[in-house]
């Protein structure tokens, strides 16, 4: 995750307008963010 993100704030989840959360693209994109997503093309991490 990123501290400074400016969308997740560090949370690496991104809460929108309408109340959803999803994860933090951003921060996916960075690839500091291990999160278990099928949708990360060249994911290191499995879980
Ligand atoms: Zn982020």
């Amino acid at each position: 995750m990123i501290d400074d993100c400016p969308k997740c704030h560090g949370t690496g989840i991104v809460k929108e307008k309408d109340g959803s959360v999803h994860t933090c693209w951003d921060c996916l994109q960075r690839g500091k963010f291990d999160v278990h997503s099928e949708n990360v093309p060249d994911s290191k991490i499995r879980v």
